[in-house]
C-alpha cells in the first residue's frame, strides 16, 4: 500500500464552521457546542484512495487564531492544500476570503512556483437567509484561482467528504 501524506489547512473567519467541518470529517459527528481544543495542532484522517493507495491527511484548523488575521509561516509550512471556508449567511465572512487566499498565496508555493490547490466552501447552506449569491461565489472563485467551490452543510453532512475528495484529487494531480 502506497501512502501519501498531506498537510491541509482549514482557514476562514471565526464561526463559519471550520472546527465542525474537521470534526464531522474525522469523527463523523456534528455537535452544536463542539469546540476543538485550543493547542491541538491537527487532526488526522486516513482515506482509502484506491486499491494501492491511501492518503493520510493532516488537517490543520486555525482554531481560534482567526483574530491574528495573518497566520505564521510555521502554520503554512509544508502544506499541500487548503480549504477556505465562509458562512453563506454572513457576507462579511465571504468578503474576507480574498484576504485568506492572498495570505495563503503569499506564504506557500508548489515547487514549480504555482499556488497550492485551494477549495472554497460555502458552508451552512442548510440555513435560510443566504447573504451571498451562487453567481458571485462562482465569479470570485474563478477570479482568485480556487480549484472549485462547493456548497456545504456540516450540519446535514452535505459535501463534506466530497469536497475533501475533490481537493485530494487536485493535490495528487499537481504533485
Ligand atoms: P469555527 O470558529 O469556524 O471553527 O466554527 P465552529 O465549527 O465552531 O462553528 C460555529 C457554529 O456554527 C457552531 O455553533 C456550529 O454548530 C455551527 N455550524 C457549523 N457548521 C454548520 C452548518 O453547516 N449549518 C449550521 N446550521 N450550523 C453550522
Amino acid at each position: 500500500m502506497e501512502e501519501h501524506l498531506m498537510k491541509i489547512l482549514i482557514v476562514g473567519d471565526g464561526n463559519v464552521g471550520k472546527s465542525a467541518f474537521v470534526n464531522r470529517y474525522v469523527n463523523g459527528q456534528f455537535n452544536k457546542t463542539y469546540k476543538m481544543t485550543v493547542g491541538v495542532d491537527f487532526s488526522v484522517k486516513v482515506l482509502k484512495w484506491s486499491e494501492k493507495e491511501q492518503v493520510r491527511l493532516q488537517l490543520w484548523d486555525i482554531a481560534g487564531q482567526e483574530r491574528f488575521i495573518s497566520m505564521t509561516r510555521i502554520y503554512y509550512k509544508g502544506a499541500l492544500g487548503c480549504v477556505v471556508m465562509f458562512d453563506v449567511t454572513e457576507s462579511s465572512s465571504f468578503l474576507k476570503c480574498r484576504h485568506w487566499k492572498q495570505d495563503l498565496d503569499n506564504k506557500t508555493m508548489l515547487p514549480n512556483g504555482e499556488s497550492i490547490p485551494c477549495i472554497l466552501l460555502a458552508n451552512k447552506c442548510d440555513l435560510p437567509g443566504r447573504a451571498v449569491s451562487a453567481d458571485s461565489i462562482d465569479e470570485f472563485s474563478k477570479a482568485n484561482g480556487f480549484v472549485t467551490w462547493m456548497e456545504t452543510s456540516v450540519k446535514e453532512n452535505k459535501n463534506v467528504g466530497e469536497s475533501m475528495r475533490r481537493l485530494v484529487q487536485e493535490i495528487l494531480s499537481v504533485q
